[in-house]
């Protein structure tokens, strides 16, 4: 699906007003961000979500993917990311694996050739087809 500049603006912005939520234990320079929009053209964003354990936490993609579908939209358009791990807020911030397989597994299940926006503080972006950013998935 063919998406605008102005949901490209609105998605990142969203995703960056999202690490404004972070739980206070995340480390401030390690917060996390994501927002997804749908077929229905809603956005819906996440901070991570933490856990003590590290190991439990959800990553924000994760929590934006299922606070989309608490809301039953599963067919996602566009997801963009940020984070603060960088200081200037210039570097872009990429999905990890675990993301980009339950991205590309929300592809499968919609049809939608998910648009990947690894964004920055300062609404920039390097936009991917979640095809191009997992050529080899599994299964
Ligand atoms: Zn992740």
């Amino acid at each position: 699906m063919k998406t605008t500049p102005e949901q490209h603006t609105s998605l990142i912005q969203e995703a960056i007003r999202a690490l404004s939520t972070a739980h206070p234990k995340n480390p401030p320079n390690l917060r996390f961000g994501a927002a997804v929009l749908t077929r229905a053209g809603n956005i819906y964003a996440s901070s991570a979500f933490w856990s003590d354990t590290l190991s439990l936490a959800l990553h924000g993609e994760q929590a934006a993917l299922a606070h989309a579908a608490a809301h039953n939209e599963r067919d996602i358009v566009a997801i963009a990311c940020v984070s603060t791990e960088d200081q200037a807020g210039e570097k872009f911030c990429h999905p990890c694996g675990i993301c980009k397989q339950l991205l590309y597994e929300s592809s499968q299940a919609s049809g939608i050739d998910i648009e990947v926006l690894m964004a920055n503080l300062k609404g920039q972006s390097l936009r991917k087809q979640i095809s191009e950013i997992v050529p080899y998935p599994w299964p």
